[in-house]
């Protein structure tokens, strides 16, 4: 078969990128070489847009969650690119599998690390240079040694990819030190190529991979995030009362799931008071020793009980299927740590709900974990020179934590516990186990080291506990957010094209579930003209803006209305008259309404309110664009114009002008109570009335047009428009 050259097919990546992608030796479509070595069919999300990024020669960083396929990512152009792709993964047992999957599949790959010999590696590293293999998998503490990254040298390498890249961050939650050699590494041979991949990264940790490997204007790609089938609620509850009823419900309703609470006594109590419920459940916390806890936790994963109470120490291994609620009874302390936890329910791909039951009271319990984990170089002072006095000859101090905190004079043994950890890997101290005790002891290295001696970064935990304060106050404003729950972590993540979900309590909750940011330029104009008609009809004065007009008012200037009103008061000389003219009265009414709402305006109280602008709106009116609208139904002036085609909606003056159409309306009702049955949701989560009513009015015919009405997001349109089209069209005939 002759090779075929291989072209990206986003149209985003510039002339000279795919020149390069064909320098570098991308000559076969990716698509058959992935029918062909993995025997798929299709790219799954993302996958498709960081292999061409990848083949066109860009660095990447790849977020994807696990399970997404990112190791097609970096094999697939491995096997299209000239050389030898290296792949840096931390998990030895991980590395055999991959290699023995892909030897199988006929793909020359194979491995270096600690399971081979000297002889072995320097038989390896030969194969290597002459080209023997398109895959060869490394661990990272290879590159601890310089002789090694030496040989490497007289390797062609095509790619270097990093496997589990938030490794390198201090600020993941699990920092490998040997991965921050792999910048050093990727200098010495001459900066190939480099695709980085993780399946968690917050920007914190998107920016350390970026900043380590020196990564050269990255394509970014972070996708499959997306949980369509979890429906997020958050809800609050001023009593403890108020929880229990809750959950009791949730429990009752779904039946299989898991509760996550914050502490030890928390899982008790949860736990004693479902069982008293007549729930089945079990109890799950650090307090367990290993082998309660593997009791427990089989006993929930063979299903013999359908409820787990557990801390954030349950879940790491447990994969049942078909939990059905997840619910924390607690906030935890990070966005993180809430999405990873419920994102637990689910994972059949059948409907779940997550719920978070929120006080903010209990974020007291959070700061005092932050507190906790994050001791000051005081309280390690403190501690270091308490096992410092208490250490025998050889050093050995055999002290419990607790004691330690008596001995240091701290209120708890929580910041002694890290305290001694962040001892340890500064290489200060050394657990052991007692022999014939189940207590640990603790040994100091460096006796002769007094606790000023210890060369211990002050200013990074601050940093941590810095960062770490924010992923709390994070998670506190996911509360408070009135915007789709979904949207709002992804966004989080750094999913920039989230899309609201249409299932979580924020969506189904009418009001917000059509918040968004200016979707275009003209948008973002019509908003500005909109803002800077309001100033011109307000008073400036040193301290901001003051109203002098009412909505409807303004409204009328900014559509060029001939009304008396509005030429008695001289509006038609204002610069800004009529700079809406073509979005019709009802339009600009409703935008002035929303932007007020979203507090980009501010109404003055009283008999007759008067507008004006908020300092956010005065940011919007110079162009920032740091806000989200309900935008109102109607057609943008575009549409009007361009819009001739069969199926699209003609933008009308005036929605009030527009005919409504009661017969359809009927329809329309009917149809919806019927899918309302038939998935057993109130009507209006499927449409509201007012979407009822634009439809009715509008008379959209096709998907596209239906899209653009007010109430119509992604996801509704994809399961609801099929059914309602039809029943517009046949009005239309
Ligand atoms: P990750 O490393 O992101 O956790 P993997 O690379 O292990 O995920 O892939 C997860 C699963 O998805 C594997 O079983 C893999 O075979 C499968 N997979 C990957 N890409 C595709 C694809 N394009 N089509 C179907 N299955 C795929
Ligand atoms: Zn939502």
């Amino acid at each position: 078969m002759p090779p075929t050259t291989f072209y990206p097919t986003s149209s985003s990546e510039t002339r000279e990128e795919i020149q390069s992608g064909v320098q570098k030796g991308a000559t076969r479509d990716p698509l058959e070489a992935l029918e062909q070595h993995f025997d798929h069919r299709k790219f799954l999300e993302g996958q498709e847009r960081v292999v061409s990024a990848i083949l066109t020669g860009k660095d990447t960083m790849a977020v994807m969650p696990t399970g997404g396929g990112k190791s097609l990512c970096y094999q697939l152009p491995a096997l299209v690119m000239d050389g030898v792709a290296i792949i840096v993964s931390p998990l030895i047992a991980l590395m055999k599998d991959q290699v023995d999957g892909l030897t199988a599949k006929g793909i020359a790959a194979t491995m270096i690390n600690s399971t081979l010999t000297p002889a072995e590696q320097r038989e390896r590293m030969l194969e290597l240079s002459e080209g023997k293999y398109k895959i060869v998998y490394i661990a990272p503490e290879r590159f601890r040694q310089q002789a090694f990254v030496e040989a490497l040298r007289t390797v062609d390498v095509s790619l270097f990819a990093v496997d589990e890249a938030h490794c390198l961050s201090q600020w993941g939650h699990d920092f490998r030190p040997d991965y921050l050699r792999l910048g050093q590494a990727v200098k010495m041979l001459g900066h190939p190529q480099v695709a980085a991949f993780t399946a968690t990264a917050t920007p914190i940790v998107r920016k350390d991979i970026v900043d380590t490997l020196e990564l050269r204007d990255p394509f970014i790609s972070i996708s499959g995030f997306e949980r369509p089938n979890l429906s997020f609620t958050i809800t609050q509850c001023e009593k403890k009362r108020q929880k229990f009823d809750r959950l009791a419900k949730i429990v009752r309703e779904h039946k299989k799931g898991i509760v996550y609470c914050s502490t030890r006594k928390r899982v008790e109590e949860v736990a004693d008071t479902l069982h008293s419920q007549g729930v089945r459940v079990i109890g799950y916390h650090g307090g367990l020793d290993d082998k309660m806890r593997e009791i427990a936790q089989n006993r929930f994963i063979s299903k013999e009980v359908d409820v787990a109470v557990a801390t954030n120490a349950f879940g790491m291994g447990i994969d049942r299927p078909d939990v059905r609620f997840v619910v924390h009874f607690d906030i935890p302390g990070s966005i993180e740590a809430y999405y990873q936890e419920a994102g637990r329910a689910g994972r059949d791909g059948e409907a779940a709900v997550c719920e978070l039951l929120f006080n903010y009271a209990d974020t007291r319990t959070q700061e005092f974990f932050i507190e906790g984990n994050n001791p000051s170089l005081a309280t390690i002072h403190a501690v270091y020179e308490a096992v410092r006095r208490h250490a025998d000859s050889n050093g050995d101090c055999r002290m419990t934590l607790r004691e330690m905190a008596d001995e240091a004079n701290l209120p708890n043994d929580m910041g002694v516990s890290s305290a001694v950890s962040s001892l340890g890997r500064l290489g200060y101290v050394r657990r052991f186990d007692v022999p014939g005790s189940r207590m640990r002891g603790t040994r100091i290295l460096r006796p002769e080291l007094e606790a000023t001696d210890l060369e211990i970064d002050a200013e990074a935990i601050e940093e941590k506990d810095r960062r770490d304060r924010e992923k709390l106050k994070a998670m506190i404003e996911l509360c408070y957010a009135e915007e789709c729950r979904q949207e709002w972590i992804l966004g989080y993540f750094g999913e920039e094209e989230a899309q609201p979900c249409g299932n979580c309590d924020n969506c189904l909750n009418d009001r917000s579930s059509d918040l968004r940011k200016p979707e275009s330029d003209q948008e973002k104009l019509i908003v500005q003209k909109a803002l800077s008609g309001v100033a011109r009809m307000s008073r400036k004065t040193n301290r901001g803006y003051e109203g002098r007009f009412g909505r409807s008012k303004i409204a009328g200037m900014l559509v060029g209305s001939r009304s008396q009103d509005v030429l008695n008061a001289r509006l038609d000389e204002l610069s800004t008259y009529g700079l809406l003219k073509d979005c019709g009265q009802a339009y600009v009414l409703n935008l002035l309404r929303e932007l007020h709402a979203r507090g980009l305006l501010e109404q003055s109280t009283g008999e007759y309110p008067l507008l004006t602008l908020t300092p956010r709106g005065v940011e919007a009116m110079k162009g920032g664009a740091n806000y989200k609208l309900a935008w109102p139904a109607l057609m943008l002036p575009s549409t009007k114009r361009t819009s001739s085609s069969k199926g699209s909606v003609e933008m009308p003056e005036s929605l009030e002008g527009m005919e409504f159409d009661e017969e359809l309306f009927e329809a329309l009702r009917e149809k919806r109570n019927e899918l309302a049955k038939v998935e057993g949701v109130p009507a209006y989560v499927i449409f509201s009335n007012q979407t009822l009513e634009f439809f009715a009015r509008l008379k959209p015919t096709s998907e596209e047009a239906a899209r653009k009405i007010r109430g119509v997001g992604e996801v509704k349109a994809e399961r609801y428009l099929g059914e309602f089209l039809p029943v517009i069209q046949n009005a239309a005939e």
